[in-house]
């Protein structure tokens, strides 16, 4: 059995059981589907629009927008890191060490980029060597 939502020609509404749409389609080409609110048996299938909220289709319209926003902040951030792996050279916690040893002219300067903990961020933003934080996770072991 199916139930359908239908219609006459009066704009009536109204719900029926079918044992299946070709029954109901027999059925009402023989008129003996009736709307019981007129007994007229112009009766269609009613298209019922889907229901949607506005609450909570605008809270998931919010929802795929922050996602849409973060993806597109986490393509930033694999293409930056993307960058960062092909053009710097890496040199782990020796960070703080190299990153003075290029300020002070001791090493070729090239770009590198490794870690710090904040304390040595701080002393050598201080000491007026410039440093970029990177919004992801420090570089996993890689074998050179
Ligand atoms: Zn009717």
């Amino acid at each position: 059995m199916i139930k359908f939502d239908l219609k006459c020609d009066n704009d009536h509404i109204f719900e029926a059981s079918f044992d299946d749409s070709d029954s109901f389609e027999k059925q009402r080409k023989k008129k003996l589907i009736d709307c019981p609110f007129c007994g007229s048996s112009k009766v269609f299938k009613s298209v019922m629009a889907p229901n949607i909220a506005s609450k909570s289709n605008s809270i998931a319209k919010q929802k795929r927008n922050q996602e849409k926003v973060f993806a597109n902040y986490n393509q930033q951030i694999k293409k930056l890191k993307e960058e960062v792996e092909k053009n710097y050279t890496y040199v782990g916690k020796k960070f703080p060490e190299e990153a003075r040893k290029i300020h002070y002219g001791e090493k070729e300067d090239k770009p590198i980029y490794g870690e710090a903990t904040e304390k040595e961020s701080k002393d050598l933003i201080e000491e007026g060597i410039p440093l970029i934080r990177l919004p992801f996770e420090k570089k996993q072991k890689k074998k050179n």
